[in-house]
């Protein structure tokens, strides 16, 4: 549940040092997940201390010196540069409905302004599914999806 790396602020419930286990053994701040199992043989979800759940306290969980929450502030941040990401990714996929109308049941592509930069966004679908990808040719971590 790692957030976007351009995204401001931090997600909500979340140590600001958290990355998934999967991107390594440790968090952004050095901690390793395997010191956090205080007694328990997996370093389960739910004694991780990383993971900030309402009405928990720290005592809950394993103990981490590293331990930072977002502060509101940067939750903010955060929550207000998902809803604009949001918006433009609405955006993208309500100015290509008439486009899919016209080639349902077609193998099609296009190309589309990205809502978010301006830069070219590449759209297709498939004919068999009219499942739609689309993706912004400026960089992977702009407006992207798959439907
Ligand atoms: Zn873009």
């Amino acid at each position: 549940m790692g957030k976007h790396p351009e995204a401001p602020g931090y997600k909500a419930g979340w140590c600001i040092h958290y990355r998934a286990p999967s991107y390594g053994e440790t968090c952004a701040a050095g901690v390793r997940y395997d010191s956090l199992r205080d007694g328990d043989k997996y370093p389960l979800m739910n004694r991780l201390p990383c993971f900030i759940k309402p009405g928990e306290t720290p005592a809950d969980r394993s103990p981490c010196a590293k331990l930072r929450p977002p502060t509101a502030r940067e939750i903010e941040e955060y929550k207000a540069w998902l809803e604009v990401r949001t918006g433009h990714l609405l955006t993208a996929i309500i100015s290509i409905a008439e486009w899919l109308d016209e080639n349902e049941g077609k193998n099609a592509s296009t190309v589309i302004k990205c809502p978010a930069c301006g830069s070219d966004l590449h759209v297709s679908k498939v004919g068999s599914n009219d499942h739609t990808r689309g993706q912004c040719s400026r960089s992977k971590l702009c407006i992207g999806w798959l439907q």
